[in-house]
């Protein structure tokens, strides 16, 4: 599973961090999940669970942050937000779109102890 493999990469980064900055345990986690990231959210908190047994965020919360899919229209300019990775402009039907947003996968913010 994909979502198993980012768990253990934000994982990895924890343990790393912790050691820097001295904290032992992770509380909350939240995580930024552009639309367009190909990852599924419930698969993530899965994942999350399983992964995280046995470590420094053993039962620790994931909160997942949303993220929609954003596009600057080079027609109309305009920012705009699009359901689809390949939408037309929804304001003037262009398909001279820029991604802006959407795919974020990173960790926004921590609880630490
Ligand atoms: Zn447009």
């Amino acid at each position: 599973m994909h979502e198993m493999s980012i768990c253990e990469g934000i994982l990895l980064t924890l343990e790393a961090q912790a050691k820097e900055q001295n904290y032992k345990t992770v509380k909350k986690v939240w995580l930024d999940i552009g639309a367009f990231s190909g990852v599924e959210p419930r698969a993530l908190t899965f994942g999350w669970e399983v992964v995280t047994r046995n470590s420094l965020a053993e039962n620790s919360e994931l909160i997942i942050n949303h993220i929609p899919g954003q596009a600057w229209c080079l027609s109309c300019s305009s920012s705009v937000t699009i359901q689809n990775r390949y939408d037309n402009c929804p304001k003037c039907d262009s398909g001279m779109l820029q991604m802006t947003g959407g795919e974020e996968l990173k960790i926004k913010e921590l609880e630490v102890d």
